[in-house]
């Protein structure tokens, strides 16, 4: 069996520095936290392999493999075990959990992140809990899993509510992430009213939440408020090019009326609220068959399929790594800006290019890790989704000196962690 190498990951920053913690002090609030302590949280399998030998004893094939990726937290790791030849599985709960600040009462926030079991969220929700706070997640897992944050469950400071945010919801809490909305073309196309209706009444009932117990109020916009745009790259005061009808705009025109509502309960009623527009981010426990071009990308890439570019491969993204996404969530939450910032990479890419950066570095793990492919992948073209947009590329000038804050990460090293997590997940199985 090929090794995976997570210990010897070396992550460099856009400056060549070494990336060992993410998160830092603003506006009073600190989010750092240990890069490893966060791996330690998605960069592992989550189950080693059993078959029996028949002799009543059982042959554990990957602990080893379970030991690399766990590191120093092995004690805080879940040992559910997979039985091959029953093709069944032994849940365990955690005995211990990963250690989280401990905070005085009066810096602890009690923190409501709906959407907290989607790709975004759960990640979210990794930091705020290791960083000490109280954080409830809602979420009917429509497009998110349980799964992404079940090493929290039973903690003290953690709860988990199945919830769907079109009905109204109480808590008492000092500040609300409403992040829970489908975010993949083909998920939110999968019920275009329904994504409205989420969209609307679900932002409108968690402001009538956040009036009520005067919390902090942050919701997770888009990129896609600006359509296909006519002005490049896309700042905040651009009002936007989307088409009312087509099919993405359940979620554009969705997205544009929950910042409309918010800011109306922002002038009306004086609630606190903060609007982050999102670009395309990646990363682990993104869902690997969303749709989206990177997921898309990266498995196509690792199984050894063709890779599927949409129309010519012209239209550009600019896509940032997870970790960085998160920095730019909290510092907002926390500062006084109650405009719309943009969070996102301004590393351009064609989407052709894009492809072929992939299939690099997935060739370039591969060959570390001494798995040599039969076959190069090969690059195809498919027709081009109804309005997908031609150009996108954050000004994130707002971020930067409003926030203080831009990325870090470079998309080739947020890529090949990327690209490990998927592996280690073929390894196990479970993709
Ligand atoms: P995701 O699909 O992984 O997560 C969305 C979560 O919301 C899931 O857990 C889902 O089950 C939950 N959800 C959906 N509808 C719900 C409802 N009615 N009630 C309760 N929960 C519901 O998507 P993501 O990438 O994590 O996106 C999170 C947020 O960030 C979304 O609001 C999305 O619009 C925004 N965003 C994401 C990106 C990106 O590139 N990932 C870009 C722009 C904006
Ligand atoms: N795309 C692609 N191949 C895929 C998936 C997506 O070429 O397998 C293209 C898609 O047409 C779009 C871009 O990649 O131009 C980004 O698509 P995604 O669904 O990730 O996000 P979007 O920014 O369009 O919401």
């Amino acid at each position: 069996m090929s090794s995976l190498k997570t210990a010897s990951i070396r992550t460099l920053d856009k400056n060549g520095r070494e990336i060992t913690t993410v998160g830092f002090e603003r506006f009073g609030f600190d989010s750092e936290v240990s890069l490893d302590a966060l791996r330690s949280l998605y960069l592992r399998p989550h189950y080693v392999t059993v078959a029996s030998k028949g002799d009543g004893e059982d042959d554990i094939q990957q602990l080893e493999q379970h030991a690399k990726f766990t590191k120093d937290a092995a004690a805080y790791q879940s040992k559910s075990i997979y039985h091959s030849d029953s093709h069944s599985i032994s849940y365990t709960t955690l005995s211990r959990f990963p250690p989280v600040k401990l905070l005085p009462p009066s810096n602890r926030k009690r923190v409501l992140v709906t959407g907290g079991a989607g790709f975004v969220g759960s990640h979210l929700v990794d930091r705020l809990m290791l960083l000490g706070h109280e954080v409830t997640v809602l979420d009917n897992f429509f497009t998110g899993s349980k799964t992404t944050v079940s090493h929290w469950v039973g903690h003290p400071n953690f709860e988990l509510v199945r919830h769907d945010v079109v009905e109204p919801f109480m808590i008492e809490c000092d500040q609300i992430y409403h992040l829970a909305c489908p975010a993949s073309p083909p998920h939110y196309q999968f019920n275009a009213v329904k994504t409205v209706k989420t969209s609307f009444m679900g932002t409108y009932n968690m402001l009538g939440l956040a009036k009520r117990t005067k919390a902090r109020f942050l919701i997770s916009s888009t990129s896609e408020v600006y359509g296909d745009p006519e002005v490049h790259p896309q700042p905040e005061d651009y009002w936007g090019h989307v088409n009312p009808i087509g099919p993405r705009a359940c979620y554009d025109e969705g997205k544009r009326v929950a910042e409309t509502l918010t800011y109306g309960y922002h002038r009306q009623d004086g609630v606190d609220v903060r609007v982050a527009r999102i670009f395309n981010t990646y990363g682990p426990r993104m869902n690997p068959f969303d749709g989206r071009v990177v997921s898309n990308f990266i498995v196509q890439a690792l199984r050894g399929e063709d890779m599927t570019v949409y129309g010519d491969g012209k239209q550009t993204r600019s896509f940032q790594y997870i970790h960085d996404l998160v920095d730019g969530l909290i510092a907002l939450m926390n500062s006084d800006e109650t405009r719309p910032v943009n969070i996102g990479n301004s590393d351009e890419f064609t989407i052709g290019e894009f492809a072929e950066l992939v299939r690099e570095i997935v060739e370039k793990v591969q060959k570390e890790d001494g798995d040599l492919p039969t076959r190069r992948v090969q690059i195809v073209y498919k027709p081009i989704p109804t309005d997908d947009p031609q150009k996108r590329r954050p000004d994130t000038t707002r971020a930067k000196t409003s926030l203080g804050w831009q990325p870090k990460w470079t998309v080739r090293m947020g890529l090949e962690e990327m690209v490990r997590y998927y592996k280690a997940k073929m390894l196990e199985g479970s993709l």
